[in-house]
C-alpha cells in the first residue's frame, strides 16, 4: 500500500495588517541605485480613461494612510503632494519615469513606487473611486 504523503500545503491566508509596520520596499532610481526604505506616503490614484487627455495635475489622488484624504498636487521642481486631511506631504522628482509611473497607475493599475525627497517611498496604486 502506498504511503501517501498527506502533508498539505496550507494556503497562506495569514492575517494582513492594514498598515504593516516597518514595511520596507526596495526602490531604484534612474541610475539603478537601489535602496530599501519605508513607505512614507501611499497614494490611491483614480482610474483615468485612456482616451481622455489628462495631465498629472488632473489625476485624482487620495491618501491611503488616513483613509482617503484628498491630495493636492503641485508641480514645481518636481511634484508636490499634500494631504488636505492630515497634512502629510511628500515631493518627488519631475522625471519622465515618475510621470510614466503615475500615468500607468491611473491607466493600467500598475503600482508605482518612487523615492521622495524625504528618502522614503511614495507608492502609487489605483483605486476605483
Ligand atoms: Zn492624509
Amino acid at each position: 500500500m502506498k504511503n501517501e504523503n498527506t502533508e498539505k500545503v496550507k494556503p497562506n491566508f495569514g492575517k494582513r495588517t492594514a498598515q504593516a509596520k516597518a514595511d520596507t520596499e526596495n526602490v531604484c532610481d534612474a541610475d539603478a541605485t537601489c535602496i530599501e526604505s519605508k513607505v512614507g506616503m501611499t497614494i490611491a490614484v483614480g482610474i483615468q480613461d485612456r482616451d481622455e487627455h489628462f495631465t498629472i495635475l488632473d489625476l485624482k489622488m487620495h491618501h491611503q494612510e488616513c483613509e482617503g484624504g484628498f491630495i493636492e498636487i503641485h508641480e514645481k521642481d518636481g511634484y508636490h503632494f499634500r494631504c488636505k486631511r492630515c497634512d502629510v506631504s511628500r515631493v518627488i522628482a519631475g522625471s519622465d519615469a515618475n510621470k510614466e509611473g503615475m500615468i500607468d497607475a491611473a491607466l493600467k493599475g500598475a503600482k508605482y513606487k518612487t523615492l521622495s525627497t524625504n528618502l522614503d517611498i511614495v507608492l502609487f496604486m489605483q483605486t476605483n473611486d
